[in-house]
């Protein structure tokens, strides 16, 4: 019973979101979740050059390296706001750097109100947008999916100016 209504509840959150954040938010309740980036196929080759020419354009230096750490636990991208450089690991395939370079992209953007999950939340919204594909950014956002909701019900015109400003 309690699930049923949290499900009838949730489905009227959700029917407030746009397509895509709306799907995006409801695939992060059911799949499966981990936070590796198991991506391995290459199509977006050409748009991981495009994204980056357009991240110079707004300031922001993409470099490539591996392994990268944040406060010494691995990360496969990471966005420095004082040196305005964005670092992507360069062990990923094409696709799965596309997933991060879009996320950190996604944090550029970020509102100032954001704590470090509700950021991630916001990034990984905008990730979704841009790469179109579900499935990897559900499962990143499972863990915090109450949190990911609430930005996305607050932020969610804010996460598609930001992968607007990311594609045109
Ligand atoms: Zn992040």
């Amino acid at each position: 019973m309690k699930n049923a209504i949290l499900g009838a509840g949730l489905a009227i959150l959700l029917s407030i979101l746009p397509y895509r954040i709306m799907a995006l938010s409801a695939e992060m309740f059911v799949v499966f979740p981990g936070a590796t980036r198991v991506v391995t196929t290459n199509d977006h080759y050409w748009d991981v050059g495009d994204l980056g020419v357009r991240l110079n354009r707004l300031g922001f230096t993409v470099v490539y390296g591996t392994p990268l750490y944040l406060d010494g636990q691995r990360v496969y991208g990471v966005t420095s706001f004082e040196e305005h450089a964005i670092a992507i690991d360069s062990s990923l395939s094409w696709d799965a750097r596309y997933d991060v370079l879009t996320h950190e992209a996604g944090h550029t953007h970020q509102p100032f109100w954001v704590n470090a999950e509700e950021g991630d939340c916001y990034a990984e919204g905008v990730a979704a947008v841009l790469t179109g594909t579900l499935r990897e950014h559900a499962r990143y956002l499972h863990g915090t999916k109450w949190t990911c909701l609430g930005v996305f019900l607050a932020e969610w015109p804010s996460i598609y100016a930001t992968a607007a400003t990311m594609h045109n």
